[in-house]
């Protein structure tokens, strides 16, 4: 049997396995007598309910609201997979439960809308936000997503974020402000290439703008073609990225001749070892389309020995993996109960990720990637997902920017009892 083969007996077996899932409700208080059972449910439980009613902030302090987030996917970008559905796209979302759960402490209801109407599903949201303390959207095409989430961030009072734009603008963010920093290049002065243009894409190079990149240095590509103000019908947010200092003929080929930095969230194996040759010394590389990258691992490296090259998979060093981000993001919204996720929650995230990556690395981290000592460097340019100072490290950065930027409505008081709660 292939490799394949047998990952995909083994991923089946795990899933049907036992209860079918990977989930499930645990009751978090004491149901064993009578009375237990009187205080959880009638007559007891009308008492919390008239208490929220007269107080509707209480909400926190009686359910589980305030720890609760739902994963909210309608399935029309599921993976690399595509449009599957709402219910293909099931064990994705029960997947990203478990992740909140395991790192985050955080308790999850995957919701899967079989809609494709950006109306109802924005409606369907809506209507559900008294359940939650956030939201989560998950593999929503583009260009849906982008409308799909704006107006829900504008009317709910709950944070909302969809991951697949913003998780991976933050961790590729942290990524680059790094491997910048081990070559000693401005982000201001770098020639960048984003291929790709569509909601991972455009999201990771607003962030980089907001840290300093400047668009008339960046040239972005979508399947047909440089990002061009000649280009007419660009849809999604790609005019946004259109540049005119360049010819609008201008191949990827061409464009990274001297470029210093290469984002790909395209397709896998479009990129050769020819064309990134003629980079600029020092190259960044990060071909992070999954599961097959724009360039393997193995051409990138013997292309060039100057690289830093980062991936989405596991299997090689510097995985610009979503799961650094989000549960702790969400975590450090939750816990000051902020309305929203704002750009400067994110940008603490980057930079609580970036710090994080230079400090030194724990026994547990280098045990669990067998590794004797990660250094801080071209092989190591963000944490790893097994990272326990994630928790301690980068929730607290977005909760603190939360109260910073007056969207707390539950502001942390003493910062040492916090940490060590989380640490707990
Ligand atoms: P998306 O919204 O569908 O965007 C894909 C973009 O790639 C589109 O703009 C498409 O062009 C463009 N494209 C396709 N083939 C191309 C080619 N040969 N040359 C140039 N551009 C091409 O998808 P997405 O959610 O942004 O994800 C894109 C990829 O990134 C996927 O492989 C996904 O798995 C990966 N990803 C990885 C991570 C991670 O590593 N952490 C995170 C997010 C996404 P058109 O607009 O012309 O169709
Ligand atoms: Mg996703």
């Amino acid at each position: 049997m292939s490799s394949t083969n047998s990952l995909k007996e083994e991923a089946l077996h795990y899933h049907a396995k036992g209860r079918p899932g990977k989930i499930e409700v645990i009751p978090s208080k004491e149901t064993a007598s009578q009375k237990d059972l009187t205080l959880a449910y009638s007559p007891g439980v009308a008492d919390p309910c008239l208490e929220i009613a007269a107080n509707p902030e209480d909400i926190y302090k009686y359910t589980a609201k305030g720890n609760l987030v739902a994963v909210i996917s309608n399935g029309t970008a599921v993976l690399g997979l595509g449009d599957i559905g709402p219910g293909a796209s099931k064990p994705v979302m029960e997947g990203k439960g478990l992740l909140f759960k395991i790192y985050a402490d955080i308790d999850v209801f995957d919701l899967e809308l079989n809609t494709k109407d950006v109306d109802e599903f924005v409606r369907t949201v809506k209507i559900l936000e008294p359940t939650f303390g956030g939201v989560n959207l998950e593999d929503i095409s583009a260009p849906e997503c982008f409308e799909i989430e704006e107006r829900l961030k504008a009317e709910l009072n709950i944070p909302v974020m969809h991951d697949d734009q913003h998780g991976t603008a933050i961790i590729s963010a942290a990524a680059l402000l790094n491997a910048l920093e081990i070559v000693g290049k401005d982000i201001a002065h770098i020639k960048i290439i984003i291929n790709g243009a569509g909601a991972s894409a455009t999201s990771c190079t607003r962030l980089y703008c907001s840290l300093g990149a400047k668009k008339e240095n960046i040239l972005m590509f979508d399947s047909k073609g440089l990002i061009h103000p000649s280009r007419t019908n660009l849809d999604g947010r790609k005019s946004e990225f259109a540049n005119g200092h360049y010819p609008a003929e201008t191949t990827l080929t061409e464009a990274l001749v001297g470029a210093d930095v290469f984002v790909g969230l395209s397709k896998g194996n479009i990129l050769t070892e020819e064309m990134i040759t003629p980079m600029a010394k020092d190259l960044i590389v990060f071909a992070m389309a999954n599961p097959t990258p724009e360039i393997a691992y193995e051409k990138a490296m013997s292309a060039r020995k100057d690289i830093i090259f980062a991936t989405g998979r596991s299997d090689y060093p510097n995985q610009v993996n979503n799961v650094l981000g989000f549960p702790y993001i969400f975590r450090g919204a939750l816990d000051v109960r902020s309305k929203v996720i704002n750009e400067e929650m994110k940008l603490a995230a980057v930079y609580a990720l970036a710090d994080l990556a230079k400090k030194p690395v724990p026994d547990i981290v280098n045990l669990a990637y067998d590794h004797d000592n990660l250094v801080f460097g071209r092989e190591y340019i963000i944490p790893k997902p097994v990272d326990p100072r994630l928790l301690t490290t980068v929730a607290p950065a977005v909760a603190r920017a939360a109260m910073e930027t007056g969207v707390a409505k539950f502001p942390i008081q003493d910062w040492d009892a916090y940490e060590l709660q989380l640490s707990k």
